[in-house]
């Protein structure tokens, strides 16, 4: 995979990107929970990762569950709490309660106004997720330009899922293309045709993933159907968009020889030969006791390449590159 572009040859993306004349407003609001600077693994070059609130998948293994709803949401860690209480006490909703020095905030009362966040002495709070102009996202972005030009950069959207919110996405990407930047997004391709069209025309590489091959087990992971996805992917792939496939490797949930052989499938049939796999990580295991919720891969083993050599040759056999 190419990630750095000779400066030389580097075109800005005003110049190639895809005709629309429609220009983007650039006051449409979205939630945004992270943007983060210089990441190079989200796309060529270096890039800045609009993270995105909001998914239709609730993966059990997700690395990022802050992700998932669409509503700001305070999180609380439990490793730095004084147990001052002073946050109940100020919440001006009574939306804030502890139950056995838990922590609780309840989300059907909660303005996100963020009081508690600025008052706790402990630092022990953070707010996820902030109503955001398309210009102000775009302001931030801006600020790495010179990386981007010499790398062959730009801006990524993952998330949470972009689709969610398809109008921000849409204007988000219309805009970054007006000033010349590289688009890529990371996107679980699940929604209706029509708005997965019109939001991937903006988009100059497109991470999709899919999490089984097998319609019932990618329900019982991720709380819906495959067909979508995997019609949404041949979509992609048929319209000559730049479409690199990946596939978490979760334990115990796709990680036989014979879910290899049967992804290979799948994805030949989609029409693409090359895929990328993802070993299960632990990153995101704190963050679901700082959401209060449970984790099911709990002290679940992290895989490594190597533990995936196997899994991997099973794809060569059907004639696709797939790598790490
Ligand atoms: S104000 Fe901060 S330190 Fe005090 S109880 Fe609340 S979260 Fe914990
Ligand atoms: S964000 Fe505001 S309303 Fe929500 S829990 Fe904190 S203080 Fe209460």
């Amino acid at each position: 995979m190419k990630f750095f572009v000779d400066i030389c040859t580097y075109t800005p993306y005003s110049k190639v990107m895809k005709t629309n004349h429609e220009k983007a407003d650039r006051q449409c609001r979205g939630t945004v929970f992270n943007i983060q600077k210089f990441s190079v693994n989200d796309g060529p070059g270096i890039r800045t990762v609009v993270f995105m609130k909001g998914c239709p998948l609730h993966c059990a293994w997700c690395a990022n569950p802050e992700s998932q709803s669409a509503c700001p949401q305070i999180l609380w860690d439990k490793r730095k709490c004084i147990h001052c209480q002073q946050c109940a006490e100020n919440c001006h909703l009574s939306a804030i309660s502890f139950h056995e020095d838990h922590f609780h905030v309840d989300d059907t009362i909660c303005d996100s106004c963020s009081l508690c966040v600025r008052e706790c002495p402990a630092a022990a709070l953070k707010k996820e997720g902030e109503r955001n102009t398309v210009q102000e996202v775009l302001n931030i972005v801006e600020q790495d330009r010179v990386f981007y030009e010499e790398s062959g950069g730009g801006i990524t959207l993952s998330g949470g899922e972009l689709l969610m919110q398809p109008r921000f996405a849409e204007n988000l990407l219309k805009a970054a293309h007006e000033n010349g930047l590289h688009t890529a997004c990371e996107t679980t391709g699940f929604a209706q045709k029509e708005t997965f069209a019109k939001i991937m025309k903006h988009v100059d590489w497109i991470y999709m993933d899919l999490k089984h091959w097998d319609p019932h087990k990618h329900k019982e992971g991720t709380g819906v159907f495959n067909e979508i996805i995997i019609e949404n992917m041949k979509y992609a792939i048929d319209q000559g968009y730049d479409v690199h496939v990946r596939i978490p490797v979760i334990p115990g949930f796709n990680d036989t020889i014979e879910d290899a052989r049967h992804f290979a499938e799948t994805l030949r049939k989609a029409g693409t030969d090359e895929v990328q796999l993802l070993p299960f990580h632990q990153f995101g295991e704190n963050k679901y006791d700082m959401l209060d919720c449970s984790y099911a891969y709990e002290n679940k083993k992290a895989y490594h390449p190597e533990d995936l050599e196997e899994y991997r040759k099973e794809f060569e056999k059907f004639g696709m590159h797939a790598f790490f």
